[in-house]
């Protein structure tokens, strides 16, 4: 077994591709050597190592030692100098290096191979005595916090001392002498603290370091952040040990960091900031403001690289042009130069924001450099909701005052109400408000609709707040529980005391879940042309169609500019809220026989009808599935006494005997209870009206309007393959009629939704009598998992945060359980039907993950959300690729 990799001189014997093997920075540093580029010379020990060193209760495996002897004679060969030698010492520098950058590693030791003898000659050597000590007593710092665990304050705090005694502010306003006496304060201090020596054997240091990387590969912040990102244990980390370059020993060194292209806009301007005179970390301490690269666009008034070392400059242009070239990606890139010679000592793919991400794809592939597959490949899908809402100025200062679920991205800033019609008033004289609630129900909608943003204390990912919310691409922050709402006192308190009133300004944020004092400035979003080419390439590559949930005009016409292809779900019960008719509907289901119900689906008939126009006029002509009513009644109910009183007097009853029909209607489950078909199958006169309001619409715009519509009717919750037998059977009878009355021909479908898990299990008989099945997996989650969808925000985030579950199963579909009744559903409803039509439009349909799942078991279509559209588009494409 190879242990060890070397680089250096134009030749290396690992490559770029060997991320698994010398993790990312050290095949890059191979990659980089070898297509010519100066990089120090150094070696690579795998990652292997440190399965074996795990493997072996922490032990090497035999002959590293060797190994890594040999590779350190062949560095002191390149570089003409000798670790550990008096007279002309190497000195090195030790990282981590795993596949994936991890925070939580141990990451970097400098100049390491320094003691009381090496330093006499690097003070020969440089004939610096100053960058000498510095060195040193750098080293000392590094080596005693990385690897000794020594708190890093104790020595910084050391070296204020000296330089208040100096009465200076800047380290380099310390002299060669001030140095020398810090080294010897900090090996007094280390001893004091830990009860041993500072290591000043360089073998020993060098092992030290070694072990100190491969030891924190299992430190509680590195194992966290492998749980959180589904990194393996197993993958280890590598350790790169390369001879150092200074930047510090003169005013014709530096060191710097740079972006190939910006990595916040994605422009293609050399983006970058780099010290002279400094060591790497100076860069990121701020100690110094760093000067920019360029010269052009950069918003600094200090002289650029360009003007101050335009030789150095040019050449890392030119290096930058390759590193593009050769990776065919955005390079962040790290450099130091040492007196005069550029070196580069790191490059990796750049991270950017969504913004950048798209430009940056875009333009490479008109550069040539990709193809248009790979641009699509390259866009993480969950980033592109940056790019469509507005979204916090990233520079403004704000004061985060409690955290909850980020339940609906964007972001908005207003005065707090909480109350709907509170929201809708102020919302019509023009203000901004965010609506501060428990909870929600469907009662809040148009106080929703005002809102800028909508906050709740209760509830999850898939509560009412947080679905609708996402439906009117509204920025919602869900289940605080940082805050306690009192209606009465109308305030609420967060847990750390601050009281926030109504009036009062607050931000929420949607993507993080962040509530902020006072205003926080937002910037819009732009769909760019390079966003649009992008999406046409993407609906290229894709098998799967994607519709959206929507329930209104103003939803179904937003989604339409989202590229949606049809509505997956219309929810009807939205509807049944909408201004005078909640009235109607209150009688309907306090009536007290059928002709009471029947005179009150009357007056509600034409008001869906005008809805469904709407919509299919919107539509135009493309699929739409209307789901007929869901919700348990009692939703729709008045609960206030004086809401009961006018209503009784509208119903011409008392008001006592509304009352104890109201509560008749209580159930202690809903969700459970009486809702879904299960309504229609005892109050068939319901599902009837819907019916024959969709079946109006549809048939008076081909009339009249020549439309073509073939009207999808969904029928919710069936468990049992009867209930769907009936209803279907009425639906027919109730359609036929209206065509016949139109004298028109319409096709339309039936179908249902597939939420419960009995639906799944027993699909091939559903089957016989669906059209299509829709997957509703927000109910077949809660009922797969017994897990309430409007109480489970409470303690998911426990699960999530301890690792029980990978994910909160309401946003991310769970593959394993839920999945596969999906997966079977799909079978069992294909082999009984084999051309019915299959869909998602349970929250999931506009989740990543999710939405590959739906590809791979061969779905038609997902529906979700309007905003969530481009998402699911980018994903599925991704899917087919
Ligand atoms: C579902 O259950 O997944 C669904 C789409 O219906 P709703 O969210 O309205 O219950
Ligand atoms: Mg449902």
């Amino acid at each position: 077994r190879k242990y060890v990799y070397f680089f250096g001189k134009g030749e290396a014997e690992g490559n770029g591709q060997m991320r698994e093997l010398l993790g990312g920075k050290g095949a890059n540093l191979a990659e980089m050597t070898s297509i010519g580029l100066p990089v120090p010379p150094g070696f690579t020990i795998t990652t292997e190592v440190c399965t074996e060193f795990y493997r072996n209760d922490r032990n090497y495996p035999d002959g590293l030692r060797d190994e890594v002897a040999r590779n350190l004679a062949r560095v002191e060969e390149l570089m003409g100098k000798k670790f550990g030698d008096a007279d002309n010492p190497l000195l090195v520098s030790v990282r981590s290096g795993a596949r994936a950058s991890m925070p939580g590693m141990m990451d970097t030791v400098l100049n390491l191979g320094l003691n009381d003898e090496t330093v006499q000659g690097v003070i020969a050597r440089s004939g610096d005595e100053r960058f000498a000590w510095d060195s040193y007593r750098r080293f000392i710092q590094m080596y005693s916090n990385v690897v000794l665990g020594l708190d890093a304050d104790i020595l910084e705090h050391l070296l204020e001392q000296m330089k208040e005694r100096r009465g200076v502010t800047q380290d380099t306003e310390l002299t060669a002498d001030d140095l020398k006496e810090l080294v010897d304060q900090f090996k007094l201090r280390v001893r004091e603290e830990l009860g041993h020596d500072f290591p000043l054997d360089p073998q020993q240091q060098l092992w030290g370091a070694i072990g100190a990387v491969f030891g924190s590969w299992m430190n509680p912040r590195a194992i966290t952040y492998r749980r959180l990102h589904n990194i393996p244990a197993e993958w280890g980390t590598a350790v790169n040990v390369q001879a150092m370059v200074f930047g510090n020993m003169g005013d014709d060194c530096a060191t710097g960091v740079a972006f190939t292209r910006d990595p916040s806009t994605g422009e293609k301007v050399f983006y970058g900031e780099f010290l002279v005179n400094a060591q790497g970390e100076d860069v990121v301490a701020g100690i110094r403001t760093p000067q920019p690269i360029n010269s052009s666009g950069a918003d600094s008034d200090l002289p650029s690289m360009e003007e101050v070392m335009p030789e150095c400059y040019a050449q890392l242009v030119e290096i930058k042009n390759i590193l593009e070239k050769h990776y065919r990606d955005m390079q962040d890139i790290e450099f130091t130069i040492e007196k005069g010679k550029l070196y580069m000592l790191q490059t990796r793919n750049g991270k950017r924001t969504a913004r950048a991400a798209v430009k940056i794809a875009v333009d490479m592939v008109e550069e040539g450099l990709i193809s248009e597959k790979e641009a699509v490949m390259r866009i993480e899908p969950a980033q592109l909701d940056q790019l469509l809402h507005p979204t916090l100025d990233p520079k403004a200062p704000r004061e985060v005052i409690a955290k909850g679920l980020p339940a609906s991205p964007g972001a908005a800033c207003g005065e707090v109400v909480f109350t709907a019609d509170e929201a809708e008033e102020l919302g019509k004289k023009g203000h901004k408000v965010i609506l501060v609630r428990i909870e929600t129900s469907p009662e809040d909608i148009h106080g929703m609709h005002a809102a800028q943003g909508i906050l709740t204390a209760r509830g999850g990912m898939t509560s009412h707040a947080a679905v609708v919310a996402r439906g009117m691409g509204k920025c919602c922050v869900s289940g605080c529980g940082d805050i306690k709402v009192d209606y009465r006192q109308e305030c609420f308190v967060t847990r750390d005391g601050v009281t926030i009133r109504k009036g009062d300004l607050i931000t929420l944020d949607g993507s993080t879940g962040e509530v902020m004092k006072g205003r926080v400035p937002t910037v819009e979003p732009e769909l760019t042309g390079d966003f649009s080419k992008l999406m046409e390439w993407v609906d290229r590559f894709r098998r799967l169609r994607v519709r959206t949930n929507a329930d209104t005009p103003h939803d179904s016409k937003v989604a339409r500019a989202f590229g949606a292809e049809g509505i997956g779900l219309c929810r009807t019960e939205h509807m049944f809220f909408e201004g005078e008719r909640i009235m109607a509907v209150r009688e309907m289901i306090l009536a007290a026989d059928l002709e009471g119900r029947k005179r009150a689906l009357e007056k509600i008939l034409p008001m869906q009808k005008g809805d469904f126009i709407g919509i299919f006029r919107e539509m135009k002509g493309l699929p739409v599935t209307i789901r007929l009513l869901d919700p348990p009644l009692h939703e729709f109910l008045p609960q206030a006494d004086r809401e009961i009183e006018q209503l009784a007097e509208e119903m011409k009853v008392r008001p006592d005997v509304l009352r104890t029909k109201v509560d008749s209607l209580h159930e202690f489950n809903p969700m459970l209870g009486h809702r879904g078909c299960r309504l229609a199958i005892t109050y068939p006169e319901i599902y009837d009206m819907q019916v024959r309001a969709i079946m109006e619409a549809a048939c008076e715009l081909i009339k009249n309007e020549g439309f073509e519509i073939v009207p999808e009717i969904m029928i919710p919750l069936v468990g049992e393959a009867k209930e769907l037998a009936i209803l279907r059977q009425s639906a027919i009878r109730v359609a036929d009629e209206v065509i016949a009355e139109y004298g028109v021909e319409v096709e339309y479908l039936i179908g249902t939704m597939i939420e419960l898990p009995r639906a799944a299990l027993t699909a091939d008989v559903i089957a016989e009598h669906a059209d299509f099945f829709s997957f509703g997996t927000n109910d077949l989650t809660q009922t797969t998992y017994g897990l309430s969808r409007d109480d489970a925000g409470k303690f998911l985030p426990f699960y999530v945060e301890k690792e029980i579950y990978p994910n909160d199963p309401f946003v991310a579909l769970d593959q394993e359980g839920v999945g596969q009744l999906v997966k079977m559903g799909c079978e069992k409803g294909r082999a009984t039907r084999p051309g019915i039509k299959l869909g998602i439009c349970g929250e999931h349909g506009g989740e990543p993950s999710s939405v590959i799942f739906c590809h791979r078991i061969g779905l038609d279509y997902v529906s979700c959300s309007p905003f969530r559209v481009p998402i699911a588009r980018l994903a599925a494409a991704q899917a087919a690729l």
